[in-house]
């Protein structure tokens, strides 16, 4: 079996090809360096609760990351956490939202960030992340790598200051604005129409706060003076231009560097980064170091909620712990995002949800059969190198899971046959499709095979008789059998905690 970061020997010679916004084509992945493959994934905001939109991006990048792994890559992988100088506005505009998250909650912004920061990693772990094979750096742990770029960046004269700030002359790179084609008069109007709504709001919020002050609209702050006459920020440091924090783009930048490197294979992000966030983060790391920053850029379409974007004027917004609270388990939410290509937008509802739950339930259980009946190891088969090649498609998660439900369905193929893709797709899923939760393996007596229905029938008997030595004996055959008995109110229920030999 291949579980998660083992080599799937059918993967290992198949090429992996990757939609780049950079050049809006799939291209074969090649990495910089032979058998390694370097991820930057940008963070998320610690100001308050990750919604069920904030996850995906995660998701999405742990396929990819899986991919390269069972493919014989070793993935170094930075996911950061944003904990500074992310403003209300994306365009440095505003108060920064982890200060507003402290004046709400009445305390201060680093516990704010400690508590958003668990609540976004425990949500990760539940959704089958590996965190401890990421590197999660907060850009407070970053500041001198920063202050050291855009130092950088003021000496090689890409630099000027107004009152508020030090500002990235954007007209002194002529690449601006590569990433997702945008032109400049998309930048200046927002009006682009071939991306998402938030895309295009970030480029009218750019236009509406362009001051006087900056020498271009899509010019943006590198280091923020703190404000002089309004209160007191909880977050500053002293820098070569005064008291102040740094912009928010500039932590990737610093943090890609200090972590992975001058180049790197992969950056990802929601494609509402593209514009302007991202567009930023090439400015300043090519412009500080002189050469290409990442090869390949990858983005996440959105998640809405019915069909509408999530807000909180809309109030539909949803978390993880809605999720689970409703019953059901964190992979359903898992198994919902691979239903649809990461680049396409997908609709959340509770009947999307459930649909999700009620079908990987039946892929668990599925697999618990075909594990009794195949009894021992798995053999290898074309069908592991197909499905292998439509995730190597682009991460192609739809048409992979599609094929999967083809094979397990079709008798043609031997339950050993069955169980080898089993495991090679759940080294790459990751929706414990081997180890199904205990949940899914519990059995009420009416599903179980006959001769185990009648032993269960004779044990309660037993026991309302008192005979508890019989019971006992009784209980020890099922287990013999691989299932475990508890007593509840409305009689006994099973789990079958080990593959039946009878069956
Ligand atoms: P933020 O903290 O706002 O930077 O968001 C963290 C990540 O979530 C970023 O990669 C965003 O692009 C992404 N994101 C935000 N909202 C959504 C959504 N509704 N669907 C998918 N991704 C989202
Ligand atoms: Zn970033």
């Amino acid at each position: 079996m291949w579980p998660f970061g083992k080599k799937n020997p059918e993967a290992l010679n198949l090429p992996i090809f990757v939609t780049n916004t950079l050049s809006g084509k799939k291209e074969t992945f090649i990495p910089i360096k032979p058998g390694v493959a370097t991820m930057y994934s940008c963070g998320f905001t610690v100001y308050s609760q990750a919604h069920i939109g904030n996850i995906r991006p995660y998701v999405f990048s742990d396929i990819l990351a899986r991919t390269l792994k069972t493919s014989g890559y070793h993935v170094r992988r930075v996911i950061n956490i944003t904990d500074v100088g992310h403003l209300v506005s994306d365009a440095d505009e505003g108060e920064d939202k982890m200060e507003m998250g402290a004046k709400r909650e009445g305390t201060t912004a680093e516990e704010i960030a400690m508590r958003y920061t668990n609540l976004f990693m425990q949500d990760l772990r539940l959704v089958n992340l590996d965190t401890n094979d990421i590197l999660f750096p907060r850009a407070t742990q970053y500041i001198q790598e920063q202050i050291a770029m855009a130092k950088t960046l003021e000496e090689k004269g890409y630099t000027y200051k107004t009152s508020d700030g030090i500002y990235f002359d954007t007209s002194k790179f002529p690449d601006y604005g590569k990433l997702g084609g945008l032109s400049d008069a998309d930048i200046k109007e927002g009006t682009s129409e071939s991306i998402e709504d938030r895309v295009a709001l970030a480029g009218r919020t750019r236009l509406k706060e362009f001051t006087s002050e900056k020498r271009n609209p899509q010019d943006f702050a590198l280091w923020k003076f703190s404000p002089r006459n309004a209160a007191k920020r909880q977050q500053e440091w002293p820098s070569p231009w005064g008291v102040g924090f740094p912009g928010w783009h500039l932590e990737c930048s610093a943090m890609v560097r200090a972590l992975l490197g001058d180049t790197i294979d992969i950056h990802t992000g929601g494609i509402d980064h593209i514009p302007v966030h991202h567009n930023n983060e090439i400015a300043q790391s090519e412009c500080s170091l002189g050469h290409p920053f990442v090869h390949y850029w990858m983005h996440n379409a959105f998640l809405t909620v019915d069909g509408q974007k999530i807000s909180k004027s809309l109030g539909n917004t949803v978390y993880l712990s809605d999720i689970t609270a409703r019953g059901f388990h964190p992979l359903a939410l898992r198994y919902f995002y691979l239903q649809a290509h990461y680049s396409s937008t997908i609709s959340f509802s509770w009947e999307t949800i459930a649909a999700a739950q009620e079908a990987l339930t039946r892929l668990w259980r599925l697999s618990a059969t075909i594990q009794n009946e195949s009894k021992s190891i798995p053999v290898p088969h074309e069908i592991q190198k197909r499905f292998t090649q439509l995730l190597h498609d682009d991460l192609s998660t739809p048409q992979a899971l599609a094929y999967l439900w083809e094979i397990l369905r079709d008798e043609d193929y031997t339950p050993k046959e069955k169980l080898g893709l089993l495991e090679t797709a759940d080294s790459v899923l990751g929706l414990s499709l081997i180890n199904p939760p205990e949940s899914a393996r519990r059995r009420s007596v009416d599903e179980l095979p006959a001769d185990i229905q009648t032993l269960v029938k004779d044990r309660e008997k037993a026991r309302v008789a008192h005979d508890f030595e019989k019971a006992d004996t009784i209980r020890t055959k099922l287990q013999n059998r691989g299932y475990r008995v508890e007593d509840a109110e409305k009689g006994a229920f099973l789990t079958l905690i080990s593959p039946d030999p009878k069956s």
